[in-house]
């Protein structure tokens, strides 16, 4: 389509973008000598995506450096929600999955199994592309089902609105595995502060779909508390270009903005009434994430009044609590080095030997948002 075309095809602006970033890098080389490092991470599969996909990395100059951060919702799912769903679809309830959480393996096998996948033959799972699906297939069959509410902001409202309206049947319950995003950023910005060896992260490309949701507001914090730029960017590769050179800029000037790139979706409060939906149906938990442990705040789980529908509340199934986290990760699996900044997909020794996009071993391979499973596809885009 058209604006597409304008953004993937405008050769001329790249090209005066690409110049302009080849300037304040050479500044910044100036500044800071050949050798230094400029970390700028994006924290959305999809910028990953873009970066790789278009050969972003090739070209911008040596001295920046772009990576990956926990962007990928699949990815940092604990392992112990999907053998709790497993064991729930050995008991008799249908199961409504979408299809990369479908493939996720568990690190414990339960009674045998080590997936979603593995158990179809003894029980119904069904993949779903929305919660409207799960909610009108539950509605036609009236069975005890489940539906594994996985994402990040962006997916909450469409939960939410379905759960406030009341249109979620009381055969339908919802395992809510939302997570929020601005939580993660804090914790990975704070541990690579924290490991002097590694270079430190100077820019950050904020998600753009989360954004619409939470605004840009979300990300004003990390500018203020960690001194670096922070661009919200829209997700053609012309955005990211863009967004690089808006961060080399501040740093040249010294400054540590939030700034939208993305203002044609994005604005500094969001979506407010999206936000109010939200609110009203889910309360902010301390949160685990995968191969990470618990981060504060960084979930949502129904409210009391919706308990009905809540396979927490209603069908036995026990919440994950800090004591009873343990390190989920397959062993060898460096994924949470990967999504934290610290490891690239091809510093993993499993990488496209064991562990491949058609038999994923660890969770950034399964998702078309994890990294592994990116660069198995594109390459490292550098
Ligand atoms: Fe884990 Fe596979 Fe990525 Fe290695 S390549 S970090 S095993 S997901």
């Amino acid at each position: 389509n058209k604006i597409e075309s304008a953004f993937r095809e405008n050769r001329e602006l790249v090209s005066i973008i690409l110049k302009k970033i080849m300037e304040y890098s050479k500044k910044l080389e100036e500044a800071y000598g050949k050798e230094f490092k400029f970390k700028i991470m994006n924290f959305c599969g999809t910028h990953e995506w873009t970066i790789t996909h278009f050969g972003i990395r090739s070209l911008v100059p040596k001295n920046i450096e772009l990576v990956a951060g926990p962007g990928c919702p699949v990815c940092v799912t604990p392992s112990y929600f999907i053998e709790e769903a497993i064991k729930l679809a050995l008991d008799g309830f249908t199961i409504y999955t979408y299809g990369d959480t479908y493939r996720l393996r568990t690190v414990n096998s339960v009674r045998g199994y080590n997936s979603l996948s593995d158990v179809r033959s003894d029980g119904d799972v069904k993949i779903v592309t929305s919660f409207a699906e799960a909610i009108a297939d539950a509605r036609r069959s009236g069975r005890e089902s489940v539906f594994i509410g996985i994402g990040f902001e962006t997916v909450a409202p469409g939960y939410a609105s379905a759960i406030i309206r009341g249109i979620v049947p009381e055969n339908l319950k919802i395992m809510s595995l939302v997570k929020l995003t601005p939580p993660a950023m804090f914790y990975t910005l704070e541990i690579l502060r924290e490991k002097p060896t590694e270079p430190p992260v100077m820019g950050v490309i904020a998600p753009g779909h989360v954004s619409t949701i939470t605004g840009a507001k979300a990300w004003a914090v990390v500018s203020e508390n960690y001194g670096i730029p922070v661009v919200i960017s829209g997700f053609e590769p012309i955005d990211v270009l863009l967004s690089i050179l808006e961060i080399l800029k501040q740093l040249v000037k010294g400054e540590a903005k939030t700034v939208i790139e993305y203002k044609r979706a994005v604005t500094w409060h969001g979506d407010v009434r999206a936000q109010r939906i939200v609110a009203k149906a889910f309360r902010v938990v301390d949160d685990a994430w995968r191969g990470i442990g618990f981060l504060p705040e960084s979930g949502l789980r129904l409210r009391e009044e919706y308990r009905k529908i809540d396979a927490f509340a209603e069908i036995g199934v026990e919440d994950l609590k800090p004591d009873k986290w343990v390190y989920d990760l397959p062993p060898g699996c460096r994924c949470a080095e990967v999504t934290l900044g610290k490891a690239k997909p091809t510093d993993c020794p499993l990488f496209m030997r064991i562990c491949t996009p058609s038999k994923p071993y660890g969770p950034c391979m399964v998702s078309l948002e994890g990294a592994c499973a990116i660069w198995a596809r594109f390459g490292s885009g550098g």
